[in-house]
């Protein structure tokens, strides 16, 4: 069985790369665990005149080559440790892609889709009032994860912008065009995720036109995955799946029409002219691709060995545990580990900043060129420390990120 821990997990990735780069204890222990952490209580007052009290993290894992970065999760099942694995990955989904900052991560537990949309707003204002200490545009910078959306991140500058008396756009990333967005933040996690795909079938020798496409997960990452496999390179997406179920159909989706259904039900399941199937069916499915783009520890040592995908590009955060990891190499399945594959959203947030502190903005052309030149030497940076190393994709990505920070480190004079 598995360790389902993410920050287990976490830290025994980073023993593994320290293992392999053979670093010094004393540095791996530095990198072991986070450098601050906030635990905060947020009284929300509920459309039914109650208060209820949440709970809420804010982890700054690692600062060394610049301030922290890391979205926010409204999530039921949130814990600090989860929290703590997502800001380790984020110091080193920064490093590995090259932009000035380090990595941090903030979580509160609760449900936003039993919520209305004015618990939420209270909600937030009330996180972001309880963390405003720690944050700020040159100290640690929050964005959108799982469940959180431009909308929050609009409440959340506002609110730290009336602590502040200014406005404090560069607080926080992933906002809605109109107050300081960057054109294209809406899908550059999954565009980030393409271009990474587009080097690795060169990298294999699969033809990409054509090429069948099994996504987990239909949310901003999953959808928009769907999208752009289709268009940018003409792959047929024939699973798609959401928290309630699956969809299949050989021919393929209409990835649109599908996220329209959703829309309108609530999931995607149920579309029209598909056959139901199971988010556990999904990803053994026999298809070229597979994008986990949801949540952590599906794949694992119980399912790695029936994966049929000769690419797996993880969108979500830490979706394949340690032992599924090893099985997938023997078994010679490309992975694009997440911390690769998913930057193109904090890649975008950084362009976001940048634009924000300039006051100047890019067309969506330029943001796309630039964030194609960083996966795209991102990615071949890591496959140059597979080939060296070789180690699996997920410990030369560690490779490449862990030098980078150590070396920031030891310029600083932390070590
Ligand atoms: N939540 C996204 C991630 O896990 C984006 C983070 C950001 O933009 O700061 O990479």
């Amino acid at each position: 069985m598995s360790e389902l821990n993410p920050f287990l997990i976490a830290q025994r990735q980073l023993d593994e790369c320290a293992r392999i780069l053979d670093l010094d204890d004393s540095v791996r222990e530095i990198l072991r665990v986070p450098m601050r952490e906030m635990h905060v209580s947020i009284p929300v007052r509920m459309d039914n005149g109650k208060t209820r009290v949440f709970q809420g993290f804010r982890v700054q894992y690692n600062d060394a080559r610049g301030p922290t970065k890391g979205g926010i999760r409204f999530h039921p099942d949130e814990t600090v440790d989860t929290v703590r694995a997502l800001a380790a990955w984020m110091t080193w989904k920064a490093a590995v892609v090259d932009i000035p900052l380090g990595g941090g991560k903030g979580g509160v537990i609760c449900n936003p889709k039993q919520m209305s949309d004015g618990e939420l707003e209270r909600l937030s204002r009330g996180y972001i009032q309880a963390i405003s200490r720690m944050v700020g545009p040159e100290n640690d910078v929050p964005a959108p994860d799982v469940y959180t959306t431009p909308q929050i991140m609009a409440w959340m500058m506002d609110e730290y912008s009336k602590i502040m008396q200014k406005n404090q756009f560069g607080m926080i990333t992933g906002k809605p065009l109109e107050l300081g967005g960057s054109a294209g933040r809406g899908d550059a996690t999954a565009r980030g995720g393409c271009y990474t795909i587009r080097e690795a079938a060169d990298h294999v020798g699969l033809d990409l036109k054509g090429a069948t496409v099994a996504i987990q997960g239909y949310g901003n990452a999953g959808y928009f995955a769907g999208i752009l496999v289709s268009s940018l390179f003409g792959c047929k997406v024939v699973a798609v799946s959401d928290s309630r179920g699956g969809i299949f159909i050989e021919d393929g989706l209409n990835c649109e029409a599908v996220f329209e259904h959703k829309a309108m039900t609530g999931s995607v399941v149920d579309f029209p002219d598909t056959m139901p199937i199971s988010n556990e069916d999904l990803l053994e499915l026999d298809v070229d691709i597979l994008i986990p783009a949801a949540l952590e520890n599906v794949i694992t040592d119980e399912n790695a060995s029936n994966i049929k995908a000769k690419i797996i590009c993880e969108l979500a955060n830490g979706p394949t545990t340690p032992e599924a990891d090893d099985i997938l190499y023997k078994n010679d399945v490309h992975v694009i580990p997440d911390f690769l594959a998913n930057a193109g959203g904090v890649t975008v947030s950084y362009f976001e900043m940048v634009q924000n502190f300039y006051m100047y903005y890019w067309e969506e052309e330029l943001i796309h060129e630039r964030l194609d030149k960083k996966m795209t030497r991102a990615y071949h940076a890591t496959l140059h420390a597979f080939m060296k190393y070789k180690i699996n994709m997920r410990q030369a990505a560690y490779v490449v990120a862990v030098e980078r920070v150590v070396e920031a480190m030891r310029l600083r004079g932390r070590l």
